[in-house]
């Protein structure tokens, strides 16, 4: 009789909790701020409002099914691109996004103020949001800048993997510092220092992903404006050049910034980075052709990453490494000044038990299971953006 007691109580606690987690996720305003969909439509010519199960990470269903309110998309060219071609090619993607929305005018609509985040939310139709990611899509102008955000653009990553003349990405930066070869120069120059000023005017975010240590420390200088890291993780967790160290999140929260965390397997857990070098070597010759038929490095390894499927999914890391790392953010500096990042769609590889955008709701789960309050998780899922978001706009 106990023992039946017991079961029929555990059962119902149990049943509370996974009931309540739903719950939560769905009242939250879930923002992710950073996926790369449309620049993965584009090259494999497909429709994001068609299902893309097991050809992406998200689709508009998808969004949905994961309880997303406010979707940033990426708007974005690798390094192949630059003058002429890099301003041209980040408008075709916007344009992209316009078209997908004007299909879609009962469920999605393109936000770029918090009044119309407001409304879209009321209405309940995917807000969709628009970041740049990369300074050579400005291709050294203010005036595409100014026209970028026109079109509704609200953050501009100031540099991808490549530096601009004027920015230094993290991926230089390290590679000099590595290699003790000097840049052209370190960090912001003037003119990266009126980026940044022309975008706290404009209302946009400076997005601090991506960027070199030099140009982080110069930016955060020169902003007068909360910024955001779009997407990015904690290096003291996963010791890799992209994600940011315990002064840098510091430095972040005192300005009244955020952190989004990154999903991608090899920010969050460095064993997956060795297991993965040891599988890519295996196919340095193949990767090597690719490099010769003049595929960028991000196209050369998303080849890999499909063809090798079955090998890549034996490294992915725990779902629990997502989790340590927003929660060793709010350890460090309290829970206003993180975020979800996701990166789907830009990355090869997510850990266990995500699959897609439509996982989301495990993260509040995994979080109510740890003992976050549902104002925590409020802040973290979505709040802690929009107040940066509308810290920034005018
Ligand atoms: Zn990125």
């Amino acid at each position: 009789m106990k023992l039946f007691f017991c079961l029929t109580v555990c059962f119902f606690t149990l049943h509370a909790n996974a009931q309540n987690y739903k719950a939560v996720h769905e009242q939250a305003v879930v923002v992710d701020t950073h996926n790369d969909i449309l620049s993965t439509a584009i090259e494999k010519k497909l429709k994001i409002d068609e299902n893309l199960i097991g050809k992406t990470h998200s689709d508009v269903a998808r969004f949905k099914k994961g309880g997303i309110d406010v979707q940033v998309f990426s708007i974005f060219c690798d390094e192949t691109f630059g003058k002429g071609t890099a301003f041209k090619f980040a408008n075709r993607e916007i344009d992209s996004l316009y078209t997908i929305v004007a299909r879609n005018p009962g469920s999605m609509m393109i936000v770029s103020t918090p009044a119309e985040l407001a409304q879209a939310l009321e209405q309940k139709k995917l807000a969709c949001m628009i970041g740049v990611e990369g300074g050579h899509m400005i291709e050294d102008r203010l005036d595409y800048l100014d026209s970028l955000f026109k079109r509704g653009a609200r953050y501009l990553t100031l540099t991808w993997n490549n530096s601009t003349g004027w920015a230094t990405s993290a991926k230089d930066e390290s590679a000099a510092q590595k290699e003790a070869k000097p840049l052209p120069h370190t960090g912001l120059n003037d003119f990266g220092k009126t980026v940044v000023k022309k975008m706290n005017d404009l209302g946009m975010m400076v997005d601090l992903s991506h960027v070199g240590v030099q140009t982080f420390w110069d930016a955060i200088q020169a902003t007068t404006k909360p910024v955001i890291l779009s997407h990015s993780s904690v290096y003291k967790l996963c010791p890799v050049p992209r994600n940011v160290t315990d002064e840098q999140i510091k430095a972040v929260a005192k300005n009244g910034g955020v952190i989004q965390v990154n999903f991608y397997s090899g920010f969050l857990d460095s064993n997956y980075l060795n297991r993965r070098k040891a599988l890519f070597a295996k196919h340095q010759a193949e990767m090597d052709s690719l490099k010769k038929q003049g595929k960028g490095e991000y196209e050369i390894d998303d080849w890999i990453a499909h063809k090798y499927r079955k090998d890549m999914e034996k490294i992915r890391p725990p779902f629990s490494s997502i989790i340590d790392h927003i929660d060793y953010i709010v350890k460090l500096v309290g829970v206003d000044y993180v975020g979800i990042g996701a990166d789907m769609d830009g990355v090869e590889s997510l850990p266990q038990g995500i699959n897609g955008i439509q996982d989301f709701p495990k993260i509040t789960r995994a979080l109510l299971a740890k003992g976050y309050s549902v104002e925590d998780i409020n802040k973290i899922m979505g709040g802690n953006f929009i107040r940066v978001f509308k810290a920034n706009s005018n």
